[in-house]
């Protein structure tokens, strides 16, 4: 199956730190690269990796909160300076083309082709490889989650196939759905010579108060990003903002039976001892990592 890259380019909050910009992520298999929000300075990390922004294919945006699209008209300015030659898809809540208009007058002078999206929930691409499902989050303006799902493939046994050697003729069609055949008078189980390669599901929960929407979304990802804003000590304005605190990723990715759970957007707050947030949420779900700016996971 193939291998989904994900680089937190930003991995701070409202306010940029001296070791956290602004938050975005980048996701990126076969031709595809995808940028999951993009706060103010984005396109300087892309440089601090030695990647390119020309190879970005969509943008998903979570909501336009400022610390999650300012980045925006610096890199659109950047792609047509670099002649970006492809069409740039961008998905996003309600508003997303009024706020992409504004951006397009701002930048009024440089132009790329853009396809943009307004969208809800449920299944928002459908490739042949992979799908983007949306969920509604509760944030206070209309906010998103996003899972990206690399689907099941199935595949052949080659090496079996050639000691039994079997033609390439239209008996592997049939194998490959699952039906068994005879070849050479002998009976071959298509169990026996085709398998399934498991997908991989990665899920971006970004900033929102707890909510089921969440839950249902994430459920058996491989990876559960989530924001992790504040600790419970600060409970009431976790609630206020609409924000999680540690603990609450932590139970989206206990119930969600999530496999892993990444925490971001951590507050200017947890600079210096971000522990204190990680213990939180390793005390409801073990296996929970929290990333800092340019960090690369690979699934
Ligand atoms: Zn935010
Ligand atoms: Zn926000």
């Amino acid at each position: 199956m193939e291998t989904i890259k994900l680089t937190f380019l930003g991995t701070g909050s409202a306010i940029p730190t001296k070791m956290k910009n602004h938050p975005a992520i980048l996701a990126s298999f076969a031709n595809e690269n995808i940028l999951i929000d993009c706060g103010e300075g984005t396109q300087r990390q892309f440089r601090q990796l030695d990647l390119s922004p020309t190879k970005l294919t969509r943008i998903l945006i979570t909501h336009w909160h400022g610390d999650h699209m300012l980045g925006l008209p610096g890199l659109f300015q950047t792609l047509a300076l670099s002649n970006y030659n492809k069409t740039l898809k961008v998905c996003g809540p309600k508003g997303t083309r009024r706020f992409m208009q504004l951006i397009q007058e701002l930048i009024f002078n440089y132009h790329i082709n853009l396809e943009i999206h307004e969208v809800e929930h449920g299944i928002i691409v459908n490739e042949k490889d992979f799908q983007i499902q949306a969920s509604q989050m509760s944030h206070g303006t209309p906010t998103l989650a996003y899972s990206l799902i690399l689907k099941d493939k199935i595949r052949l046994n080659k090496s079996k196939l050639k000691k039994l050697k079997l033609p390439n003729s239209p008996l592997i069609g049939q194998l490959i759905r699952g039906k068994d055949i005879i070849h050479n008078g002998k009976k071959i189980k298509a169990k026996s010579v085709v398998y399934i390669d498991k997908g991989k599901k990665v899920t971006f929960v970004l900033d929102t108060s707890f909510n089921k929407n969440a839950l249902e979304l994430a459920k058996n990802s491989d990876i559960l990003i989530t924001e992790s804003n504040f600790s419970s000590e600060e409970q009431e304005k976790a609630k206020e903002h609409n924000h999680l605190t540690a603990k609450d990723s932590a139970t989206i990715a206990k119930q969600s039976k999530s496999k892993q759970l990444i925490l971001t957007h951590l507050s200017q707050r947890y600079e210096h001892n971000p522990r204190i947030i990680e213990k939180e949420a390793k005390k409801v779900f073990k296996n929970t990592k929290i990333v800092k700016d340019l960090d690369v996971i690979k699934i």
